[in-house]
């Protein structure tokens, strides 16, 4: 019965250092989206309601001069997710032309999410250009007809090409498009707003540098760096997202009420400028690996086992692939302990942490954890160990 009244989705402590990490739910929201998206779904909200003139309003103003302000875009909508969008795209701008998109970007995002067949799906034709590793300027001129509706750019989210590769920046690519009358779309995938160098990483390319650069319409998600909830962001020429608006396919992808109002309060807090302390994401990106070490080594006091070893984080969720940032990692290791059965009792909990397996140990990341939920992760690893889950190999057994 218990089973039965219990809700499979449950809440799980992320101990393996993968902020964005898509099989547990990618972006954390922060507080105050948290409030704002309580709120919105308790009660009635003006989402479609102008309380200036007591008429109907539309769900798009709410986040569009949010957008606006923080991309530098003409215009901005909001769908369910980013495939989302870009298949709205190219259904509504490109469907029945051809898009030039560069062999080496015509790529597999994850989750069978695959450019070329929504591209298909969309009714526009992909022309590939250039090689795998290397696409010119030229390639894209040379491959521009009649029937040309636009060039798109796909960043590489999750590989990196490295050695002998060129690529064609945005600026290039979208002076070429207004000469050749075609639009330059660019799918950024995470969409940093934030320059991720300050925090020693590479960097990912910016939304607002996109539009400077010259994109005609620039699409991201909500949930990658952006840390907000799961949606599909367009900013761009306002002619273009008027467009886009008006498709039937739009209010298909349409936004529910509450991802509307998390999204708002998470965009606040850049134009506020604090979301490397509010965003949760931000925040484990900024996080010092001293912090992380001192709250390693009182975890393994804690506990009484375990080692600390220097180690990695990663971003993840399609961002920023080969970086990784410096971190402290709590080991237990065979003998004492069996990693693989050890991982399996922590995820069995009623609020389950998940760690990595690394060769002989099982880690667990501190950097994806929210301090407050530091003890929690103290008593579990405690429960396990006393529970035993030492290796097979070295249990005393029989007499
Ligand atoms: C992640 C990603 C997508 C898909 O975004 P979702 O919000 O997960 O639908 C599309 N394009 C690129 C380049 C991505 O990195």
């Amino acid at each position: 019965m218990r089973r039965a009244l219990r809700s499979s989705l449950l809440p799980v402590i992320n101990a393996t250092g993968v902020i964005l990490h898509t099989n547990l739910g990618r972006a954390p929201l922060s507080p105050a989206a948290v409030r704002a998206a309580e709120e919105a779904a308790r009660g009635y909200s003006n989402l479609e309601f102008d309380l200036g003139t007591g008429e109907r309003g539309s769900r798009f103003a709410h986040l569009e001069a949010l957008l606006v302000r923080l991309t530098g875009a003409e215009a901005a909508m909001t769908v369910n997710n980013n495939a989302a969008a870009l298949f709205l795209v190219l259904s509504a701008l490109c469907a029945g032309r051809e898009v030039v998109i560069s062999r080496g970007q015509a790529v597999e995002i994850g989750g069978g999410f695959r450019i070329p067949d929504v591209m298909r799906q969309s009714g526009a034709t992909l022309v590939e250009v250039g090689t795998t590793n290397r696409t010119y300027l030229r390639d894209y001129a040379e491959a521009t007809t009649e029937a040309t509706a636009a060039y798109l750019r796909v960043h590489a989210s999750n590989f990196r090409v490295v050695g002998f590769t060129a690529s064609v920046e945005v600026r290039d690519l979208a002076r070429l498009a207004r000469e050749r009358g075609v639009l330059a779309l660019d799918d950024l995938g995470s969409g940093a707003l934030l320059d991720t160098t300050q925090f020693g990483l590479a960097a990912e390319p910016r939304v607002q540098d996109s539009i400077a650069a010259g994109a005609d319409l620039v699409l991201f998600s909500g949930d990658k760096l952006l840390g907000g909830p799961q949606a599909g962001i367009v900013a761009g020429r306002r002619e273009l997202v008027d467009r886009l608006r008006r498709h039937p396919l739009s209010r298909a992808l349409r936004l529910d009420k509450v991802t509307i109002a998390a999204l708002n309060a998470t965009l606040l807090h850049y134009v506020r400028g604090d979301a490397t302390s509010e965003i949760p994401v931000w925040r484990m990106i900024a996080t010092p690996a001293t912090d992380i070490e001192r709250r390693a080594e009182a975890l393994v006091a804690s506990v009484g086992a375990g080692e600390v070893v220097p180690g990695r984080s990663m971003v993840g969720g399609g961002s920023l692939p080969e970086e990784s940032l410096p971190t402290t990692l709590v080991a237990l290791r065979a003998p004492a302990v069996d990693p693989m059965r050890a991982a399996a009792a922590l995820r069995g909990r009623s609020r389950p942490v998940v760690g990595r397996v690394e060769r002989d140990a099982l880690v667990l990341d501190l950097r994806t954890v929210d301090p407050a939920d530091d003890a929690e992760v103290g008593a579990a690893v405690r429960e396990v160990l006393e529970a035993g889950t030492e290796a097979p190999s070295t249990r005393i057994t029989g007499g």
